[in-house]
């Protein structure tokens, strides 16, 4: 029996070109870490949804330099940390898939005691419930104290 060919390999990595904008002044940055950038998803449906993306492109975190992998995790807790005092969930989903692309990243997801679909995984909700954009302002003062937190845990970061 033949598998079928993976058409990824083909075509470049999503995340790296991503990236590429982000350090492009992408619209969505919120900060750059020394091993991750964070930016502001495009799921506000989930106030303060936020994708860390590993700066290296690889496909499995486990096949990192050990030091590396310590340090982009602490990046991920920082990220978290910042979240919970800014947004104040009920709780954070963290989502490292890589299953569309095969490079290290996170999704985190601020969960609400108000979403009646609390227990379930975010991505059972319609994309065209979840993809809600937030008032511009809103929008501001959320990636304003984001950075704020995030620069006490990680002053080597860039956040403007
Ligand atoms: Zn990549």
């Amino acid at each position: 029996m033949t598998m079928p060919s993976d058409a990824s390999a083909s075509r470049p990595c999503g995340i790296c070109l991503l990236i590429e904008r982000a350090a492009a002044r992408f619209d969505d940055f919120i900060a750059e870490l020394p091993r991750s950038w964070l930016i502001l998803g495009d799921a506000q449906f989930y106030r303060g949804y936020t994708v860390l993306l590993a700066k290296r492109h690889i496909h499995e975190i486990h096949l990192m330099p050990r030091g590396e992998a310590h340090e982009l995790l602490d990046e991920l807790l920082a990220a978290g940390k910042a979240l919970s005092a800014v947004v104040q969930p009920l709780k954070l989903n963290y989502e490292c898939l890589g299953n569309q692309e095969p490079h290290v990243h996170w999704h985190i997801f601020p969960r609400s005691a108000n979403d009646p679909m609390r227990l379930a995984p975010v991505w059972l909700r319609p994309e065209s419930e979840r993809k809600l954009a937030l008032p511009a302002d809103d929008r501001r003062a959320l990636i304003t104290s984001l950075r704020a937190e995030l620069a006490r845990v990680i002053p080597a970061g860039r956040f403007n």
